[in-house]
């Protein structure tokens, strides 16, 4: 087995009942013990495919909460490393632990806010902030982040898309607006649920 990822998922299929984690993002979102924050399934498919991982690469999954995008990003590859920051205490610990279920316990979880850890990180290829974007932050990791750097970032109030949209017209890349309904019960009938969309901007540093 190249990798510990590997040996879980075919432990995991051959005790049968078990389950088989899939190789394709995103995961069902119960693959991941969570308080609510964590990026849903279907816009943690979006988010890998523009993080685009690459064997050997180094992400930066800034506002970590349960882990689940640098989770993600692991299981891509087995080469690939990934730094989760997190400020609050709990939410971290939690990501280890999902990491650990799922095999994946090279994710390197750093307890602290993004602004405080910055200068002590190692050069990432790409970066995902699910959390804790505002002015002084991006300002910060423009300045600190390599060439070529990949950033995505990920914007579900009207303050933090704001924020987005202004870098995007200061310094190019792309916006997407992920809105998304699901089916759901409308008395015996059925209705379209909206989630609450969410704006992702893309950019090379
Ligand atoms: N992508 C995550 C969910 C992110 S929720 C997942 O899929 O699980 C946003 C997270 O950002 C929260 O857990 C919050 O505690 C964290 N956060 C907010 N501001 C932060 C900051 N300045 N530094 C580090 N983490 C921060």
């Amino acid at each position: 087995f190249d990798d510990i990822g590997d040996l879980v998922a075919v432990a995991l299929s051959v005790r049968g009942g078990g389950r088989v984690i899939p190789c394709a993002p995103g995961l069902p979102d119960d693959c991941f013990a969570h308080d609510g924050q964590i990026t849903k399934r279907p816009v943690r498919a979006l988010a890998l495919s523009a993080l685009a991982p690459r064997p050997g690469e180094l992400l930066w999954d800034i506002g970590a909460g349960a882990g689940s995008v640098g989770i993600e990003w692991l299981l891509s590859h087995p080469s690939t490393r990934c730094i989760g920051i997190e400020r609050d205490p709990a939410r971290a610990q939690r990501a280890a632990g999902n990491a650990a279920r799922l095999g994946m316990d090279r994710l390197e979880i750093r307890q602290g806010s993004a602004m405080e850890l910055l200068p002590d990180l190692p050069d990432p290829d790409a970066i995902f902030i699910g959390g804790g974007a505002d002015d002084p932050l991006m300002g910060a990791l423009w300045q600190r982040l390599p060439a070529g750097c990949r950033i995505v970032a990920h914007a579900v109030t009207l303050e933090t898309e704001a924020l987005l949209t202004a870098w995007q017209a200061a310094k190019g890349g792309s916006l997407l607006r992920i809105d998304l309904s699901e089916a759901a019960p409308i008395g015996g009938r059925r209705g379209w649920k909206s989630s609450y969309p969410v704006t992702q901007w893309r950019v090379l540093r």
